[in-house]
């Protein structure tokens, strides 16, 4: 038996490139680079990733730094970490695994991914639950608890476990995803055109669903000042590599540093917000420097033209400083 949300699936669902070969490998890729990314921003990067690494083994073979090059862009390079070490587990097992459960054994799989997998890869019945569709059941059931406390996050998963439509777990899950983010939209939701409009309780008792769901738990963002450090060799710079284990890590940079050298010679600031810092990044032009062998396990002395190292955001945001400071740089020292 199929049901409106279902029927309305299977009609308007749109052809994205994970869902035409629902492998357990492109399913596991596209969940990792769809968390915290929209679907439009991650297609082209699905593309050029399965290109480069078809199967899982591919992926398991290649070098991470050459894996965050690949994901360089995507951001949160925390998910292509995990997603390299997860494909490396597997081949060390030697199958995918079938259960949720077993998935949540592997790295930075958590509930989501794992129910989100397991039932669209192998069909096993279990509702996934993130933003889109705890939005979208506590509309539905009018659930009045607020979701970012533990009693009403156990309402929303309860009642998303017994919407979920056994025969089609897989479907029924992107379906519910799809509706989150289209249709049951955080403050303009379209619910004349909604396929479970007929059964939403808070759209049947004229409540106004944008108040929904209710949230109080809020993240905290601090603010931190951090000085990027441009040190010239001749016509290159020195970039250095972050320690695998702290953000960013793998990637490189300018030399990064929370004090400021005494001879340095500012040149500009970059903002770049993290999901709980923002953080305002100074550059500085110095003459030498050694850098923290406690944040960094490497340095290299590069061209602004070198494309060959996975560089933080940060980095691209600095770069036409960088080129500038190189091209006035004999002016700027005199
Ligand atoms: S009817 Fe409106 S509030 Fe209810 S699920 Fe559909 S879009 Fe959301």
């Amino acid at each position: 038996m199929t049901t409106p949300l279902l029927t309305w699936y299977d009609e308007q669902k749109r052809p994205l490139p994970w869902r035409m070969n629902p492998s357990p490998y492109a399913v596991m890729v596209s969940e990792a680079m769809l968390q915290q990314t929209q679907v439009a921003t991650v297609i082209p990067y699905f593309n050029r990733f399965m290109a480069q690494y078809p199967s899982v083994t591919d992926l398991a073979a290649a070098e991470l730094e050459t894996v965050l090059k690949s994901w360089e862009g995507l951001g949160y390079y925390r998910r292509a970490r995990h997603l390299h070490a997860c494909a490396r587990a597997i081949v060390a097992i030697g199958a995918f695994p079938t259960q949720a459960v077993e998935w949540q054994q592997l790295p930075g799989i958590g509930a989501y991914s794992s129910a989100a997998i397991a039932s669209i890869a192998f069909g096993q019945p279990i509702a996934c639950v993130d933003g889109n569709v705890t939005r979208v059941i506590a509309r539905h059931y009018l659930v009045r608890d607020d979701v970012s406390k533990s009693k009403g996050k156990a309402r929303i998963q309860s009642l998303a476990s017994e919407f979920l439509h056994m025969d089609r777990p897989g479907d029924h899950n992107q379906a519910m995803m799809e509706l989150g983010a289209r249709v049951c939209l955080p403050s303009q939701p379209k619910c004349d055109q909604c396929p479970i409009a007929k059964s939403c309780v808070t759209h049947i008792e004229g409540v106004n669903p944008i108040n929904l769901p209710h949230k109080t738990a809020r993240t905290k963002v601090r603010s931190q000042q951090l000085h990027a450090l441009l040190v010239i060799k001749d016509d290159r710079f020195m970039i250095a590599r972050r320690r695998a284990g702290l953000l960013l890590g793998g990637l490189w940079e300018l030399p990064v540093t929370e004090r400021v050298p005494a001879t340095s010679k500012r040149i500009t600031a970059v903002k770049h917000r993290f999901t709980h810092i923002q953080a305002l990044y100074h550059l500085h032009l110095v003459e030498h420097y050694e850098v923290e062998a406690d944040v960094y396990d490497q340095i290299q002395w590069v061209r602004s033209d070198d494309q060959g190292y996975p560089f933080t955001k940060v980095y691209y945001l600095q770069k036409p400083f960088i080129e500038q400071t190189l091209n006035n740089y004999d002016m700027l020292v005199r």
